[in-house]
């Protein structure tokens, strides 16, 4: 068993302007990297700003970041970097723009190299990231891992390199301008994280603490994302971020290898695709170890099984996949080793072209 949580993480509200100092002090020069609008409407990225420009700190703005960021906008925003010779990246949104801000610091570590090195196993040089979340549900604030859009593949992937942010700043303001649809989705995959991190092969009394924490407080607030207040909020960021820490512990399974193919080909959000694999993924994982089952159900207050499907059902409202996605995607997750291994037992075909 092993512990190992790298980044320094403060979580409270206003933590960027009071921890601004520490922030301004990672590099002499920072690229921010950020989605197109929505840091602006939260605050987020003025206060980034401001922070930065009260303790001297030069920057340079990257504004372009997409949903499900591609390998093409991490190599625009590395020209830009390596223009303005920046030493560090800050990361300020939901997950793509978090994500593309740690393939960015690998990009620009590396000037000479191309984007293969994205995929390969070799140890490489990157620059510090810190992040400033603005959705609560990746994680990707204490994570090592960045998702990224292969258009080539009709896919998304992980790097290979484990880069964890040295800084989170956590504040739950922000998450206050989220529609309905974000702050469920996004919730809906912080979900995810804690039933796959514990229903997994590499979960273990010690990392388990952490998705049972956030199994826990997903529990306490399960019945008011549609009516959020700001306890709330608070507890939404707190628990996406632990969820965060689970998965860095033991990585995701079945439902996020299966998910990735619905966000590319179906534009649906990623954590509504992985909720959508969630209740049959619990009723499948039921069939084998329904004792472990058992105990997310405890933690989340739910009764069944059955119980916890609706409650997704409810929560997401009904989607329709065709078939022949169901059975495309499931013929790939076959091959998809890292995700079948995080499943601690032998799966078929039939059963994932059927797990929703
Ligand atoms: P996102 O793709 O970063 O953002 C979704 C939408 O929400 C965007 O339109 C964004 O607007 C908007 N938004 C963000 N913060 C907002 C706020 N506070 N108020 C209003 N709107 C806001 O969503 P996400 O779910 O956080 O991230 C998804 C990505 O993370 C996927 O690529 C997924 O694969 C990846 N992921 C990573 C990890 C990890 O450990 N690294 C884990 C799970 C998932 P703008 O575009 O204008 O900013
Ligand atoms: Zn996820």
């Amino acid at each position: 068993m092993n512990i190992y949580v790298p980044t320094l993480i403060y979580s409270e509200k206003d933590c960027v302007k009071k921890y601004g100092r520490i922030m301004s002090k990672t590099g002499r020069k920072a690229l921010i990297v950020t989605g197109r609008n929505s840091s602006r409407a939260n605050g987020s990225l003025d206060d980034v700003i401001n922070a930065l420009e009260e303790n001297e700190g030069q920057y340079v703005i990257f504004d372009k970041v997409e949903e499900n960021p591609s390998i093409e906008t991490v190599m625009e925003a590395r020209k830009l970097g390596i223009q303005e010779k920046v030493d560090y990246i800050i990361g300020v949104g939901g997950g793509s723009p978090i994500d593309a801000a740690k393939a960015i610091a690998l990009m620009i570590g590396n000037p000479q190299c191309d984007e293969s090195i994205l995929w390969e196993n070799t140890m490489r040089r990157y620059l510090p990231v810190v992040a400033v979340p603005t959705t609560a549900g990746t994680g990707t604030e204490v994570t090592p891992y960045s998702i990224l859009t292969i258009h080539e593949k009709r896919t998304k992937k992980s790097i290979s390199h484990r880069i964890y942010p040295v800084l989170a700043l956590v504040d739950y303001k922000y998450l206050k301008t989220q529609s309905q649809e974000v702050l469920i989705n996004t919730a809906t995959d912080a979900l995810a994280h804690l039933v796959e991190s514990y229903l997994n092969t590499k979960a273990d009394d010690l990392n388990k603490m952490y998705s049972e924490k956030g199994l826990k407080l997903f529990g306490e607030i399960k019945d008011k994302l549609k009516n959020p207040d700001e306890a709330v909020y608070m507890t939404l960021s707190n628990m996406a971020m632990i969820a965060g820490m689970a998965i860095a512990h033991t990585g995701t399974s079945l439902p996020h290898g299966l998910s990735y193919m619905l966000t590319y080909e179906l534009g649906i959000p990623h954590g509504k695709a992985c909720g959508l694999y969630l209740g049959g993924y619990m009723k499948m994982y039921g069939e084998k170890d329904k004792p472990a089952v058992d105990k997310v159900l405890e933690a989340l207050g739910m009764e069944s099984v059955e119980a916890f499907k609706g409650y997704l059902k409810e929560l997401l409202g009904d989607v329709e996949v065709p078939e022949e996605i169901m059975k495309e995607n499931a013929f790939g997750m076959m091959s998809n080793e890292d995700k079948l291994k995080n499943y601690p037992f032998e799966v078929k075909r039939e059963e994932l072209e059927g797990m929703m």
